[in-house]
């Protein structure tokens, strides 16, 4: 047995939807803009590369739970994110290939300093304060893509909507996206080499906008999931 000096953490894991096994999750990369009007509205219009930011494992926080307002910021924003799980290691996987990799996905928001993402980007820093703090990541169970049915296996369209208080305020579709999730798959296993276990969550259509203590926020995928969280 090792002799660690302090109580190693536990590993972090999602449910796997309809069943009592868990997914254990190694890493979070994320991908900006990736949906045109999302893009737009942030103040960009180029199509560019898709680019990533990562999240902490333990930013995970299960569906239904209700999480505190963070700390640093007046300016907490919603993006509600289709999340892939990776399933099998891979580097430079060509998209034609990516599937393959692709254990399952589940529907997650990409909780957001908006104030701190901006101030910081403002001046050439991480987004790391803006993007990557506690209870940052919440997320439904995964679908095991073999559960999902035929046509949506592909991950490239369905309905993807997030309201606040039951007013709607994202409600878009997979196929808005810029990147598919194939061409994500191929660019970011070209930078880094994906494991099983990695999550990534594939961005975010137009509609981001503030939420404070006290909201109630609903979203979700077509056929993939769909989330509930409680600010307080
Ligand atoms: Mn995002």
């Amino acid at each position: 047995m090792t002799n660690y000096v302090i109580t190693p953490n536990p590993q972090v894991a999602v449910p796997v939807a309809g069943s009592d096994s868990y997914f254990p999750v190694r890493r979070i990369f994320c991908v900006g803009r990736n949906y045109a009007e999302h893009a737009k509205e942030m103040g960009f219009s180029e199509k560019e590369p898709p680019f990533f930011f990562t999240k902490p494992a333990d930013a995970i926080v299960e569906n239904g739970a209700t999480i505190p307002y963070p700390p640093i910021t007046n300016n907490l924003h919603h993006e509600i994110e289709m999340v892939l799980a990776i399933g099998k290691d891979g580097a430079n996987i060509s998209a034609d290939a990516a599937m393959a990799h692709v254990w399952g996905a589940g529907v997650g928001i990409d909780l957001t300093r908006r104030d701190q993402q901006v101030a910081h980007r403002e001046k050439g820093r991480p987004w790391c304060w803006g993007k990557a703090f506690d209870n940052s990541a919440p997320m439904t169970g995964f679908h095991p893509l073999s559960a999902l049915p035929p046509a949506q296996q592909g991950l490239d369209s369905g309905r993807i909507w997030l309201s606040v208080n039951g007013e709607m305020r994202q409600d878009a579709d997979l196929k808005d996206m810029i990147w598919n999730v194939r061409d994500i798959i191929a660019f970011c296993s070209q930078s880094v080499t994906l494991k099983a276990g990695d999550l990534i969550m594939t961005g975010t259509p137009a509609g981001v906008g503030a939420v404070t203590s006290g909201d109630v926020l609903e979203g979700g995928v077509e056929g993939i999931g769909e989330i509930k969280i409680t600010l307080s």
